[in-house]
């Protein structure tokens, strides 16, 4: 679905990607970790050009993201990203913020926009705020709306970046809770996460970055257990 190669990415002096290079299969869940400024954000944004990589190649879905005649606004709605800081619409009530995209963005219904938001608020269990506006959520359930909110569009893969490094403790749970469903059903998901429980319980794949580039990648399995490069070694062993 996804395929990176040599990607590089620079600001200004500083080189944060230094030949990256990823597969991404339709399905697959592929958790991404390492020490925090080794270049995941950067990487995640690149996917989706909210970040314009100084070098390499994207391809989405058998296209180019990077190429001319691209449609990269479609491509985005293509690909749902899900922040730290949840980036909800504050002046928007929970409805609003689901079904705005879809009906501005993909010309959907009013009345089908909100069947969507009804289903998918149901599967997060918070249907009960449907009215509610972002201030008087819970962390939780801003980031589980948030989460609904890039469902919405229907996407094809959806990005986590750190999604619950932001919560307090006791609402971490119910965020994973979600992501891990939406793994159950097929979601293709490319998360970044502190959260190593859950890295070994949903990844196929998880891959260890540190100062730009890829160190190491495998099961988690291979990783947790049995992790070869000395620099994933370190990393885990100051998490326990
Ligand atoms: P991580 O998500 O792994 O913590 P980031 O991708 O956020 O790492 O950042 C990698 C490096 O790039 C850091 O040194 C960070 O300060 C730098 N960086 C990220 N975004 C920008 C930017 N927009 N301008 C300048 N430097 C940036
Ligand atoms: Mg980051």
């Amino acid at each position: 679905m996804i395929k990176v190669s040599g990607l590089f990415k620079q600001f200004g002096d500083l080189k944060v990607l230094n030949n990256v290079n990823i597969e991404i299969k339709k399905g697959e869940v592929v958790v991404i970790i390492g020490p925090s400024g080794s270049g995941k954000s950067t990487l995640l944004r690149c996917l989706n050009l909210l970040e314009e990589p100084t070098d390499g190649e994207i391809i989405f879905e058998g296209m180019s993201i990077r190429s001319k005649n691209n449609n990269i606004d479609l491509q985005r709605q293509k690909m749902g990203m899900v922040f730290q800081q949840f980036n909800l619409f504050p002046h928007l009530n929970v409805l609003d913020n689901i079904t705005i995209s879809p009906i501005k963005v993909k010309g959907v219904s009013k009345e089908e926009a909100k069947n969507i938001a009804l289903d998918l608020l149901r599967k997060i269990g918070l249907e009960d705020k449907i009215n509610a506006y972002p201030q008087n959520l819970s962390g939780g359930q801003k980031q589980r709306i948030a989460i609904a909110r890039a469902l919405a569009m229907s996407p094809d893969v959806m990005l986590f970046d750190e999604p619950t490094s932001a919560l307090d403790p006791e609402m971490v749970g119910e965020v994973l809770e979600v992501m891990k469903s939406l793994a159950k059903e097929g979601m293709t998901m490319v998360v970044v996460t502190h959260e190593m429980a859950f890295a070994k319980e949903v990844a196929d794949r998880i891959i260890f970055m540190d100062e730009g580039n890829i160190i190491e990648e495998g099961t988690a399995e291979e990783i947790f257990s049995l992790p070869k490069n000395k620099r994933t070694k370190d990393f885990l062993s100051k998490l326990l």
